[in-house]
C-alpha cells in the first residue's frame, strides 16, 4: 500500500504547491501502519482548504475511505466514513427529505474536513457550526488506537479535534444530524445595497432569516464603498412552492457543469476585468429587490457549477483571506479593510461578507465569534505579501482573527487560537510556516 513516490500536491488555492508521499489507506490496519511508520504527517480530505493546512511531506488521504455506515431516515441521523463528501451525502439525503445542517460554499469537502475546520455556513447565526450537529467521531491517535469521542466520552479530545486542523489524529468516521426539509428549493431574496451603511442595516434586519450572506464589490471607494448584494433564503415548504415545481419537490434535474480546461494567463485577471465582472454581477438581477425560488445548488453552491474554477487565477495560484472582527467594531474595521484593498489595486471578485452569531464556547478551536467576517480571493503576485501584512495589522487592531483553513500568508499571531492539539506526529506545513515566522 505504501510507496515512496513523491506526487505534486496543492490545495484549492494552488499555493503553496509541494511534492509529497501520499498514502491512501483502505483498511484500519493500513491507517495504523501509515501512522506508526511515518513521522510528521497530516490527513487530507479533498484539499478544499485553500492554503497549506492539509500539506506535509507525508499525507494520509481519506479518498478511499468513503463508505456510508448508517442512515436513519426517520430521524435524519447519518454515520459515514470520514472521506465521504457532502455532495455524496446530499444525493442520498435530499430524496429522503434531509439537508446538511451546516454547509460551506462548496459541497466538495469531506466529513473529516468539515470537522477539522469546524466549518460554518450562511446560517451560523441560527445553526452554529458543523460541530453543533455532531454526535460522535472515531479518532485514530498517534499510537494507532481508535477512540470514540463525544461530549461524554473523551470530551477534551472531542473539543480539541473540532476545528483542530487534523493535529490530534485521523478522524475515521462520524455520526451527525441532518435537518429536515420539505423541498429541495430555497425561497430566495437578493437585495442591492449601495454602501456599507446599507448592507450593515440589511444584516440587522435579516437576522430572522435562516441563511444570509452578502456578495461585495471590493473595488468601490468613497460613497459607494461596501456596494453589495444581500442574499437571504429559507428552505421552501411544499405549500409555498410554485405549482410547476410541486410535482417532484425533492428532485433536482442534473445540470450541465462548465469546466475550466486550462490555467488562465496571468494578465486575464486584472483590476479592469474584476470591475467589469462586478458591474455585471451587481446589475444582473435587474431590480433592487429580487424575490424568487431557486434550487439548492444555485443558492448554496454556485461556484461548484464551474469545475476547476481555481485555474482562473493562473499557475501561480491564489490565496483566500478570511477574518472575523467583533460586531461592535465591525463597521469601522470593515471600512479600513476595504479602503486598504481598494487602494492596493489587488482586487478580488469573490468577496463574501457575513454576520456570525454567538459561537458555542465549548468549541474553543472554532473560527467564528460574534461579529463580521469577510472572505476574499487574491491572486498570488509580488504585491500580495505586503497587502496581507497590512490587512493582518488591521484585523489584529480590531481584536479579530483569521480562519486557519485559509491562512496561507497570514501572521501566525492571528491564528494561534488553537489549543490542546499537540500530537508530535501530526504536523501540517501550516505549522512549519508558523515555526518559520518565529
Ligand atoms: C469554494 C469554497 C468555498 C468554501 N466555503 C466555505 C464556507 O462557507 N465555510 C467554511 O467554513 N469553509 C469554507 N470553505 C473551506 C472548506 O470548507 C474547508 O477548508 C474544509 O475543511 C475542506 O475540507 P476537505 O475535505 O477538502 O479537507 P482538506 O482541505 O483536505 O483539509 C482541511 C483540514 O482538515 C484536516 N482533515 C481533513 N480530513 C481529516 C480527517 N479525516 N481527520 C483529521 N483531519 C482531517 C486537514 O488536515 C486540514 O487541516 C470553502 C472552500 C472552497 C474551496
Amino acid at each position: 500500500m505504501e510507496n515512496n513516490k513523491l506526487t505534486p500536491v496543492a490545495n484549492w488555492g494552488l499555493y503553496p504547491s509541494i511534492k509529497a508521499k501520499i498514502i491512501s489507506p483502505t483498511s484500519i490496519l493500513e491507517f495504523q501502519e501509515a501512522i506508526l511508520s511515518n513521522e510528521e504527517l497530516i490527513t487530507r480530505g479533498n484539499g478544499r482548504c485553500y492554503g497549506d493546512a492539509s500539506l506535509q511531506n507525508t499525507i494520509i488521504s481519506t479518498a478511499k475511505w468513503n463508505k456510508f455506515i448508517n442512515f436513519d431516515r426517520q430521524n435524519g441521523l447519518i454515520e459515514v466514513e470520514a472521506g465521504v463528501k457532502l455532495d455524496e451525502i446530499l444525493e442520498v439525503s435530499i430524496p429522503s427529505g434531509f439537508f446538511i445542517s451546516v454547509t460551506p460554499g462548496t459541497k466538495f469537502i469531506t466529513v473529516g474536513g468539515a470537522i477539522a475546520s469546524d466549518i460554518h455556513g450562511k446560517n451560523h447565526h441560527v445553526d452554529g457550526c458543523f460541530s453543533d450537529h455532531l454526535i460522535y467521531f472515531d479518532l485514530m491517535i498517534e499510537n494507532g488506537d481508535i477512540l470514540r469521542c463525544s461530549r461524554h466520552d473523551y470530551p477534551e479530545l472531542f473539543w480539541s479535534t473540532i476545528g483542530g486542523m487534523g493535529l490530534t489524529g485521523v478522524i475515521l468516521s462520524a455520526q451527525f444530524m441532518l435537518k429536515p426539509i420539505e423541498t429541495a428549493y430555497i425561497r430566495n431574496e437578493a437585495i442591492q445595497a449601495n454602501n456599507l451603511d446599507e448592507i450593515f442595516e440589511l444584516f440587522d434586519s435579516s437576522e430572522s432569516w435562516t441563511y444570509n450572506v452578502a456578495w461585495l464589490d471590493c473595488m468601490q471607494k468613497g460613497k459607494t464603498l461596501g456596494k453589495s448584494i444581500m442574499l437571504r433564503g429559507e428552505h421552501a415548504t411544499l405549500d409555498e412552492l410554485p405549482n410547476k415545481l410541486k410535482k417532484s419537490p425533492l428532485k433536482i434535474k442534473k445540470k450541465l457543469n462548465l469546466n475550466i480546461p486550462f490555467f488562465f494567463p496571468n494578465f486575464a485577471l486584472n483590476p479592469l476585468s474584476i470591475k467589469i465582472f462586478n458591474w455585471i454581477y451587481f446589475n444582473k438581477q435587474g431590480k433592487k429587490h429580487l424575490k424568487n425560488y431557486v434550487d439548492y445548488e444555485t443558492f448554496f453552491y454556485p461556484l461548484d457549477a464551474v469545475h476547476n474554477w481555481n485555474r482562473i487565477y493562473g499557475k501561480n495560484g491564489f490565496i483566500q483571506y478570511q477574518f472575523v472582527i467583533p460586531k461592535e467594531q465591525g463597521k469601522e474595521g470593515m471600512r479600513q479593510i476595504l479602503e486598504t484593498i481598494a487602494a492596493s489595486g489587488n482586487g478580488s471578485f469573490l468577496v463574501v461578507l457575513k454576520l456570525f452569531g454567538e459561537n458555542n464556547k465549548e468549541a474553543y478551536n472554532s473560527f467564528p465569534m460574534k461579529g463580521y467576517t469577510l472572505a476574499l480571493d487574491f491572486k498570488v503576485n509580488d504585491k500580495l505579501e505586503k497587502l496581507i501584512a497590512n490587512l493582518d495589522r488591521i484585523v489584529m487592531d480590531f481584536g479579530g482573527h483569521i480562519y486557519r483553513t485559509k491562512d496561507a500568508m497570514s501572521n501566525p499571531a492571528l491564528t494561534d487560537y488553537l489549543q490542546n492539539v499537540d500530537s508530535p506526529k501530526f504536523e501540517s506545513m501550516q505549522n512549519e510556516r508558523i515555526n518559520r515566522f518565529k
